[in-house]
């Protein structure tokens, strides 16, 4: 009998199982996922509830990165999945206290149309001018590893870093964009620089080449796309796979330890493993064990640290290395009539200077309109980033309070909600800041020590659902790939 444990069940953990018994010549005779939570899926969350569609967690994820329509595409969900509202695609920012459109022509979020750019009361005179530098200063040579913030601000110059790339890059991440290193979360930006010699020079290219692709009309197919009645489909559709497959799925088991057991004996003093591959022993919260001698932990770093530390201090203090943030969704439903302001997008940004707890507001009944009845309003505030965590009471009162306050003060909304969501994610969005390519590349190198051992989630090699299902799909390369050779 061979075994594959699987800890975590969010979709990398999913995917890791349902790619074990789909992908290796041949696959483990059982599959075990064990989740300590009473329900699938980790931050993805979908309420459904008198006809709205709430998301807790993610709300979409990118087409263009291919693993996450390919996962679609095999568990025959692929036709459900559509992109944003067509019709109404303004997005905001909120400057000075006002909302004020996205420049049109945005380009992998940085500007290309000139008249829009022109246009803007989001940048100041001479903070245009500023970005126009872009064109004249050469690419820097060896700058090392930049931040997001010191790589746009070379290229931009700061105004627009801070009215316009920091909100909606940031964002992403619920992070702070003068740690966020460059090279782990937009590494393209810097390929654009050195390949075109400057950075809207580089955006202007890669329209071009996407027009080229698309055709003349390459917005015409979302960027995002999501399954109709909320990312749960996929989860879902994940899961009733599994149990197709023959997957031993267990809700409400939490993994406290991981103990090895070297061929019936314990290990040696260098608590390194003493043959090619060892046992793992899970111990679980209620006192039971379970042994396999293939594992993969698609939890958060700062738990696999835990289940690791006794064994490799030094992998686990890479792990518990990457900083985590804090957030929270808080969706709210009104009758439109009592929303002063048209809704005529997909909502709003608010950079960090303007000094809000509010991160960004979803105008999810627009972007989404089969999500929220007829003549109903469904508003969605984020709340939270990193390094402003100790500035909010992280409960549904304090978060409900915040994101009122917020809807008040931006669109006017005054009149009691219809209904109201909170999610509270605590340490859910890993930070890449600056140094974590190389952490990742340690860590990496340390668990191939750790023969049948496999990572997997959204600590290490981006934090999108797609990088997610491919971190999956690459912890069992690894573990069973290693088998075969
Ligand atoms: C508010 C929010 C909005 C987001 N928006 C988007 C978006 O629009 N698009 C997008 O692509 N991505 C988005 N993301 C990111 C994306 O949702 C996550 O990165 C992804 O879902 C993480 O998946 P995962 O499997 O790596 O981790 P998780 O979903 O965190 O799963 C890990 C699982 O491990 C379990 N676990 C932990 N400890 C133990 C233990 N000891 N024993 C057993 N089980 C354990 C947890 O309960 C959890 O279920 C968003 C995230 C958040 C929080």
């Amino acid at each position: 009998m061979t075994r594959l444990v699987i800890v975590g069940g969010g979709i990398a953990g999913l995917a890791a199982a349902y790619y074990a018994l789909t992908r290796p010549q041949q696959p483990p005779d059982e599959v075990i996922v064990l989740e300590k939570d009473d329900r699938w899926g980790g931050k993805i969350a979908t309420d459904r509830v008198d006809g709205f569609v709430i998301e807790g967690g993610p709300d979409t994820f990118i087409a263009m990165k291919p693993w996450g329509m390919a996962l679609s595409r095999e568990l025959g969900i692929a036709d459900r999945l559509h992109g944003s509202n067509p019709v109404q695609k303004n997005t905001y920012i909120l400057h000075k206290g006002r909302l004020l459109p996205l420049p049109g022509g945005l380009t992998m979020m940085i500007p290309t149309d000139f008249r829009g750019m022109l246009a803007t009361g989001l940048i100041s005179w001479p903070g245009k001018v500023r970005m126009g530098l872009d064109f004249l200063l050469p690419p820097a040579k060896s700058p090392g590893e930049e931040s997001l913030g010191q790589f746009v601000t070379r290229r931009l110059g700061r105004e627009a870093y801070e009215a316009l790339i920091e909100p909606l890059m940031s964002g992403i991440y619920a992070g702070d964009g003068d740690k966020l290193s460059l090279q782990a979360t937009f590494p393209y930006l810097r390929d654009l620089e050195i390949k075109h010699g400057g950075l809207v020079r580089g955006a202007l290219a890669a329209k071009r080449e996407r027009m080229r692709k698309g055709g003349s009309n390459p917005g015409s197919r979302s960027m995002f796309v999501t399954p109709k009645t909320g990312l749960a489909e996929l989860v879902e559709a994940l899961v009733a796979r599994l149990g197709e497959l023959g997957t031993e799925l267990r809700l409400e088991t939490q993994v406290d330890a991981l103990d090895m057991v070297d061929a019936g004996r314990s290990t040696n003093k260098d608590r390194r493993p003493q043959t090619a591959s060892p046992m793992y022993r899970l111990h679980f919260a209620n006192g039971d064990t379970l042994e396999s001698d293939r594992v993969i932990l698609a939890t958060p770093s700062y738990v696999t640290a835990r289940l690791l530390r006794p064994y490799d201090p030094e992998l686990a203090a890479l792990l518990e290395a990457i900083p985590y943030a804090s957030t929270a969704t808080v969706t709210l439903a009104y009758d439109l009539q009592n929303v002063p302001r048209s809704l005529d997008g997909y909502g709003y940004v608010i950079p960090r200077r303007e000094g809000r707890r509010a991160l960004a507001c979803t105008w999810t009944s627009t972007k989404f309109p089969h999500r929220a009845p007829e003549g109903k309003a469904l508003l969605r505030v984020f709340v939270g980033r990193a390094g402003q965590e100790a500035d909010i009471e992280w409960t549904e009162e304090g978060l409900l309070q915040i994101a009122r306050e917020e809807l008040q003060l931006t669109l006017g909304i005054t009149a009691e909600p219809l209904l109201t969501r909170v999610f509270i994610w605590p340490q859910a969005m890993p930070q890449y800041n600056v140094g974590h390519p190389a952490r990742v590349h340690r860590i990496m190198a340390n668990i191939q020590r750790w023969p049948g051992l496999a990572l997997a989630g959204n600590a290490y090699h981006g934090i999108g659902i797609p990088d997610c299902i491919h971190s999956g799909e690459m912890a069992v390369e690894r573990l069973f790939s290693q088998s075969s050779s």
